[in-house]
């Protein structure tokens, strides 16, 4: 999952983006509210954390822009516990808010939230029946025990199964697993998708050559899968 985050004091923000990237995110990051705009729009995050005191453009107007062109969700950073400014946040599209100065853990536990409910999930288990996917401790579990997962594997693996039933194009998972800096090339996630593909078993992501992968629901026969 990809997450940026829009903030301009630059201690903070580098701390915010290193506390997601340990967390398992590609990471984006922004220093004023100009440039945070242009991301947000740009590229298609997961979760946006964005500061309401910003150069060039304050986070309400970032958050209003925004909300004319996409739902991506926004967890707020206030400057001060006002009544007035949480209201005005939540009323201007912000899904989730936070006053500074807060707990690097919770801030992870609230992105955590933001990315769980964009995809529909209440719980932070995704239940495949051969496997499940603990999104909390980014773990893969057989029978209890973890699967031997890279990150990248596990953000792919991630991904593909928030979206079970669909078929998720390799653009697609390049633009939620790499941040801009990035520049692996994208044949890569076939590699790591042919690795995965081992290490999980292969009846459970179906391979359509030249279009994508896609985690099959629950009882669909592996009647198409193709390939490695
Ligand atoms: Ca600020």
């Amino acid at each position: 999952m990809r997450i940026l985050v829009v903030e301009d004091e630059p201690a903070l923000r580098s701390l915010l983006v290193q506390a997601l990237r340990e967390d398992g995110y590609a990471v984006d990051e922004a220093a004023d509210g100009r440039e945070g705009h242009r991301k947000a729009l740009e590229n298609p995050y997961d979760s946006i954390v964005l500061d309401v005191m910003l150069p060039f453009m304050d986070g309400w107007e970032v958050l209003v822009r925004l909300r004319e062109q996409k739902a991506t969700p926004v967890l707020f950073l206030t400057a001060r516990d006002a009544v007035a400014d949480r209201v005005r946040g939540l009323d201007h599209g912000a899904d989730d808010y936070l006053v500074k100065p807060f707990a690097l853990a919770e801030l992870l536990a609230r992105v955590r939230a933001l990315v769980r409910r964009t995809n529909g999930r209440d719980s932070p288990k995704i239940n495949l029946g051969e496997v499940v996917i603990d999104t909390n401790s980014r773990q893969v579990l057989r029978d209890g025990l973890a699967l031997p997962l890279t990150a990248r594997e596990y953000a792919i693996f991630e991904l593909l199964a928030s979206r079970r039933g669909e078929l998720v194009t390799k653009s697609t998972i390049y633009d939620h697993i790499f941040d801009e800096n990035d520049d692996s090339l994208s044949n890569l996630v076939e590699v790591h998708v042919s690795h995965l593909r081992k290490k999980v078993g292969k009846n459970l992501i179906q391979t359509r050559r030249g279009q994508g992968y896609r985690v099959p629901l629950e009882g669909e026969p592996a009647t198409d899968t193709e390939g490695t």
